[in-house]
């Protein structure tokens, strides 16, 4: 099943609602929850949504109030990469890798994006940047 990834943001009057669990049973639909940070104020989680029914799922969530964005991905500058390895070492998705020849693979969906970032601060040439 195809899957697309969607950020969700919600303010401090959501938190603690069940609204993803409202949603999965209103409309049949199974969503996978990647990351989450959430505070007493409010928060943001990570989550997988079949494309199928992406449409749908989108406006129910933005109904109840919360705010739905694509994630951001990162963009590799191949020429300021020196093939040092920071960067997959430190990726908890192995959305980076090393071809045959030691060129750096993005595999952008296994991408966390925004939510995740640590392969930009770990690069030492600054060769990686959040898209958009
Ligand atoms: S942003 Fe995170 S998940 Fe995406 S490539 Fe970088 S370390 Fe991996
Ligand atoms: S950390 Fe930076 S220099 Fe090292 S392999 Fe990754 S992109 Fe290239």
């Amino acid at each position: 099943m195809a899957m697309a990834k969607v950020l969700l943001r919600f303010p401090e009057n959501l938190v603690g609602k069940p609204i993803t669990a409202q949603i999965i049973l209103e409309h049949k639909v199974p969503i996978n929850i990647i990351t989450a940070n959430i505070t007493s104020k409010g928060g943001e989680f990570l989550a997988e949504i079949p494309d199928a029914a992406l449409e749908t799922v989108i406006k129910a969530f933005r109904k109840k109030g919360l705010i739905v964005t694509l994630p951001k991905l990162i963009e590799i500058d191949k020429e300021e990469c020196f093939s040092c390895g920071a960067c997959i070492t430190i990726c908890p998705v192995e959305a980076l890798t090393f071809d045959n020849d030691f060129s750096l693979v993005f595999t952008k969906e296994k991408c966390l994006g925004s939510t995740c970032s640590a392969c930009i601060d770990a690069c030492p040439a600054k060769a990686i940047n959040s898209n958009g």
